[in-house]
């Protein structure tokens, strides 16, 4: 097996896929967060208001842009589950449009999912443990290939943000989900440019950076960088900027961790595989505790 993240597409694009504006129960409005993301380096910005479809053709700019998107919900009384939806060119036409569900208790968070694989958008399961739900509560729904493993609204309100047990539990029994940080911003402050997603493509346009995220093409992050995550044969490597600890998770099989000296950084590792494994990512983390995640390499 060969794969090399920088070679799947030219560029780096920083993004936030997760935010919420006046439009719904965010505090600023649509421009000013895009303004707020654009000035802060970031290249997208989804902006996925509650029940409310947002296309925001007005805030394309040449060198930012806004991917369509929503956030949809369930009925608290049935269980609390989100999910974002990414839409792309054809959603031009929803915008300002309200999402409703109708028998939502029928068949539960499936059903929240299946109407919006219904829109053409690209789905999402957010913030599992700030919703309250166990394991056990998602690990039949299908039909999303997005996962949020690190939601920084979340934690900064409440430590719910991290969700990548879940996540794990989710790939050992071969799903295959690739894993997301964002922010779910509400403000600009706070619960604001903590979580975002590197994307590895060609070009920055809804359509590039929607076949990148299908394919995994990314990776995540709260702080460090990552620089190249591949495999070759039986090796597994990363580079990343310089970080305390360097981890490959594996299951099954026991992964590895690399730690630097005391007082040193470390910017690179590799993992020999055994052969057990049925996937392998790792973790990139720095002094300060925030990570860059990179997405599952799957050997079964
Ligand atoms: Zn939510
Ligand atoms: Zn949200």
């Amino acid at each position: 097996m060969e794969f090399a993240l920088s070679s799947v597409g030219k560029q780096w694009w920083k993004g936030n896929l997760h935010s919420h504006t006046t439009v719904s129960d965010g505090r600023a409005d649509p421009a000013a967060m895009a303004e707020h993301y654009r000035n802060a380096g970031w290249d997208f910005l989804a902006i996925t208001d509650h029940r409310r479809f947002g296309y925001h053709e007005d805030l394309h700019k040449d060198n930012f842009l806004i991917l369509p998107g929503i956030e949809g919900d369930m009925d608290p009384e049935v269980g609390t589950h989100h999910l974002v939806a990414l839409g792309d060119a054809s959603w031009k036409d929803k915008h300002g449009q309200a999402f409703t569900l109708s028998a939502a208790k029928a068949n539960g968070a499936q059903h929240l999912v299946d109407a919006l694989n219904a829109e053409q958008g690209l789905t999402m399961y957010c913030h599992p443990v700030w919703s309250r739900r166990e394991f056990a509560d998602i690990e039949e729904l299908q039909g999303f290939s997005l996962f949020e493993i690190y939601n920084h609204g979340c934690e900064h309100e409440n430590r719910t943000g991290l969700a990548v047990l879940y996540w794990d539990s989710f790939l050992r029994r071969g799903r295959r989900l690739w894993g997301t940080a964002v922010d779910d911003s509400h403000s600009m402050e706070g619960d604001s440019l903590g979580g975002w997603v590197m994307v590895r493509s060609d070009h920055l346009t809804t359509a590039s950076i929607l076949a990148a995220l299908r394919q995994g093409h990314f990776y995540s992050s709260s702080g460090p960088e990552i620089l190249e995550w591949a495999v070759k044969d039986d090796e597994l490597s990363v580079q990343c900027s310089p970080v305390r600890s360097i981890h490959f998770v594996a299951y099954e099989g026991r992964g590895r961790s690399f730690h630097a000296e005391p007082g040193q950084r470390i910017t690179e590792a590799v993992y020999r595989r055994r052969g057990s494994e049925t996937f392998v990512r790792a973790e990139c983390v720095d002094s300060k505790g925030r990570t860059a995640w990179t997405n599952p390499i799957f050997f079964a």
